[in-house]
């Protein structure tokens, strides 16, 4: 199929809510962190970042959300970055086939995550992490800033406090690590980060502007800098593709064809390499945790515009 123009994209944007309106009432916002399920569950917004630098938005693009897991892309990018392949020798690289939570495959599998993207393997990350940034909530939250352009991103304390009441599987999960030796930080600090990074709240606008040095061969979207080397763009996204949407990334490799990581919050962040990073949100999740809503949106974009990496 041949590629539309960019003037297409924001027609293709505005026809999209009506076209995807039976992907709605089919699931339900988490409610395993009781201030995620607050949220009101029909909201819908989407952004598109092109590596030209132009943005298109529809429905609620600006408005802000948990970014929950979408923030295991950022901890991993800043730790590559940092220390390059020697982060694999802690988290593998391979698909869990479990849920994101799962504590019996690190269990079997010596306490080494089978990838970032699953909780366990991000609370490796966090603790690497913790060896290269002095301050790290503030560290983070900078970087990000960074990224996005926007000194108005900041954490949720409420969506924090709330995760961290409920932690009890991600404790679990840090302690297990932490008893194979791969942890080299106290579990609550270590913990304290992570659920940190979760409850970043940003907009789809955001999170698209964001991405966007993943669709360039790592280049700062706003910076005349590198985030991380050409081919560790090309290693997070594989990583995304494989691993960024829970248990279900055959389906989304099936139906969308696109390096994609998804959070409980209902967001979904998605790459064209060479072209453009998209952000979709919408906190109706199906039974894998992913949203239903956002996962159509980007099936419905890509038929359209007719970008794919396949
Ligand atoms: N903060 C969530 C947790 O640790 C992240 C889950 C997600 O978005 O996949 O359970």
């Amino acid at each position: 199929m041949e590629y539309k123009p960019v003037s297409e994209l924001q027609r293709i944007l505005a026809c999209l809510p009506e076209a995807i309106t039976d992907a709605f009432n089919q699931g339900q916002p988490a409610n395993y962190i009781p201030a995620l399920a607050e949220v009101d569950p029909k909201r819908f917004g989407m952004a598109v970042s092109t590596v030209d630098g132009e943005d298109f938005t529809a429905g609620d693009a600006r408005e802000m959300f948990s970014i929950q897991s979408i923030s295991k892309v950022f901890s991993l990018s800043l730790a590559i970055s940092h220390m390059g392949e020697e982060l694999f020798q802690r988290v593998g690289v391979e698909p869990s086939g479990t849920s994101f939570n799962s504590l019996s495959q690190l269990e079997y599998e010596n306490g080494i995550p089978r990838n970032p993207f699953i909780n366990a393997g991000a609370i490796v990350v966090a603790d690497a992490l913790l060896e290269y940034v002095s301050s790290p909530k503030q560290d983070f939250l900078s970087f990000v800033r960074g990224l996005s352009d926007n000194i108005d991103i900041h954490y949720d304390e409420s969506v924090f406090r709330s995760e961290f009441d409920n932690g009890q599987r991600n404790t679990a999960l840090a302690n297990y690590l932490k008893s194979f030796g791969n942890l080299k930080n106290h579990v609550s600090r270590v913990l304290d980060f992570y659920f940190y990074q979760c409850s970043l709240s940003m907009s789809c606008l955001d999170l698209a502007r964001a991405f966007r040095f993943l669709a360039q061969d790592g280049r700062h979207p706003f910076r005349n800098e590198s985030v991380v080397s050409r081919l560790q763009a090309r290693r997070i996204n594989s990583l995304m593709m494989t691993c960024g949407t829970y248990d279900e990334a055959g389906e989304f490799a099936f139906h969308v064809g696109l390096p994609c990581k998804s959070g409980v919050g209902g967001g979904i962040v998605a790459i064209i390499p060479g072209k453009m990073s998209i952000c979709v949100w919408s906190p109706e999740l199906g039974a894998k945790g992913n949203s239903l809503p956002g996962m159509r949106a980007l099936e419905y974009f890509v038929k359209q515009s007719g970008h794919s990496v396949f």
